[in-house]
């Protein structure tokens, strides 16, 4: 998968991408990510990327012309079928669902807004899609992208060391993670759940399923709702309530 991130600040996404799985995902060639700037492209001597917003009011906003043939010189560096995609308060929200979505295409270019945000026009003639990554207002949609990229690229096959991981991630079955635990048993008199170190696997992985159940219950559930129970993941989930009532 090949990603273009359009940004003012390309040195923070070329940063940023170099940590962790992202990092390691780079050096073994299943993405490359590139970061570019309007400013380039700008073609006054102040390099000017902004202007002031028709209409008055406060807030600069980014011009269409740079930020126009910066996305056009990214859109063609990616392969045929990529996705355009603006990040934006006001977009679609981010889900497991739509990162694995965009996990399947060959490429994305990613616009990341300042300011007050792009041109109107820019968004209708090169973007297919908005994207929010919640309903809050950040600087700038550096953060926004890096959070995207992370989310697909961990879903791109050989990326996690163990593929297993990303299946039994919080909502890569509709339902959140399990608790977790590693050593020692004991900590500050908090012991360890006894079935987990009992060497019984089929156990183990009951105990996980009616915690991950559990705690989809306790704290979303409406994700629950959303979800077609087998008969033992209903008798799990209802042993979960019995030993633990849901605080009004
Ligand atoms: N005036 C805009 C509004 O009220 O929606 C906010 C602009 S914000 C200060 C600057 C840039 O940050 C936006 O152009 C967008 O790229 C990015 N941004 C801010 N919040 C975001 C969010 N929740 N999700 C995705 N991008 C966001």
């Amino acid at each position: 998968m090949r990603i273009e991130v359009v940004t003012l600040f390309p040195e923070f996404v070329a940063q940023a991408v170099r940590v962790g799985v992202l990092g390691r995902a780079i050096e073994a060639g299943r993405v490359a990510v590139n970061a570019a700037t309007p400013r380039e492209f700008a073609t006054d001597v102040h390099r000017t990327v902004d202007d002031r917003p028709y209409g008055g009011g406060p807030g600069m906003v980014l011009k269409v012309e740079p930020a126009r043939t910066a996305i056009r010189a990214a859109k063609a560096r990616l392969p045929a079928g990529s996705r355009s995609i603006y990040l934006a308060a006001d977009g679609e929200r981010l889900t497991h669902a739509l990162a694995r979505e965009f996990a399947q295409l060959p490429g994305l270019m990613l616009l990341a807004g300042r300011y007050e945000g792009v041109d109107e026009r820019l968004i209708e003639s090169e973007i297919d899609a908005s994207v929010s990554i919640g309903d809050y207002v950040l600087s700038g949609g550096e953060l926004p992208a890096l959070v995207l990229i992370d989310a697909v690229v961990r879903l791109l096959p050989g990326v996690l060391g163990d593929d297993e991981s990303a299946l039994q991630d919080s909502f890569a079955a509709g339902l959140l993670d399990w608790p977790h635990y590693t050593r020692p048993e004991v900590f500050e008199g908090r012991a360890v759940p006894e079935v987990l170190a009992s060497g019984n696997h089929a156990a183990i992985r009951r105990w996980r399923t009616k915690q991950a159940l559990g705690r989809t219950w306790l704290r979303r559930p409406e994700l629950i709702e959303k979800l077609t129970l087998s008969p033992e993941e209903q008798r799990l989930l209802d042993e979960f309530k019995i030993e633990r009532p849901k605080k009004d």
